[in-house]
């Protein structure tokens, strides 16, 4: 069930605190990714949500690097492709980029200039919604583009931070909230 699956899912998140800073509460998923059940359960759940809000995604966009272990799972379930969306200066040929802040200095979302055609309809994933600056840039990247953006989906989000906030009008989907 459902309820099952996410409980396998959550028990395979690890809490380290002052990670990588003080003051950071680090949601870590590499357990489960050593946890064939736990990662299928993910890929379920995701895939559930996916054929009953978004049976129209035509291409998942996952962000570097921890959307990169999820997304192509998922793509391969639904028969979509997938693309990258990295931090800038690892993609080859032309390219589009957007800016964003983070909390110390200034990043950069780059994806290739043609990994999305005009108004081809797009889900984004990644791992963890925290303050959402990374989705939000995404969103935009997206938008500068011409793709249509679907929504996004993470595993993790964190509430209190409000990111949903911050990346709308896109909307996410989480699997566990925090
Ligand atoms: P943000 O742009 O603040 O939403 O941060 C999102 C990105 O930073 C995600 O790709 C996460 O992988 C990572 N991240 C932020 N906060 C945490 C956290 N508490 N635990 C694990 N990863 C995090």
């Amino acid at each position: 069930t459902t309820e099952a699956k996410l409980d396998l899912v959550k028990k395979h998140i690890k809490a380290f605190p002052d990670f990588p800073i003080k003051g950071i509460l680090f949601r870590d998923i590499c357990p489960i990714l050593k946890d064939p059940g736990a990662l299928t359960a993910v890929i379920d759940l995701f895939e559930e949500h996916v054929r009953q809000t978004h049976h129209q995604v035509e291409l998942i966009a996952g962000l570097d690097a921890r959307g990169f272990l999820f997304g192509p799972l998922l793509a391969q379930r639904l028969g979509v492709g997938f693309v990258l969306i990295r931090k800038k200066g690892k993609l080859p040929g032309r390219t589009v980029s957007v800016p964003y802040t983070l909390e110390y200095g200034q990043a950069e979302v780059e994806m290739q200039e043609d990994a999305v055609a005009p108004g081809q309809k797009v889900l984004l994933i990644d791992d963890l919604l925290a303050t959402g600056g990374t989705l939000s840039a995404a969103c935009e990247l997206l938008r500068k583009n011409k793709a249509e953006l679907l929504g996004c989906v993470v595993v993790i989000e964190m509430k209190d931070l409000r990111g949903s906030e911050r990346i709308k009008p896109a909307t996410v989907f989480s699997l566990i909230q925090y």
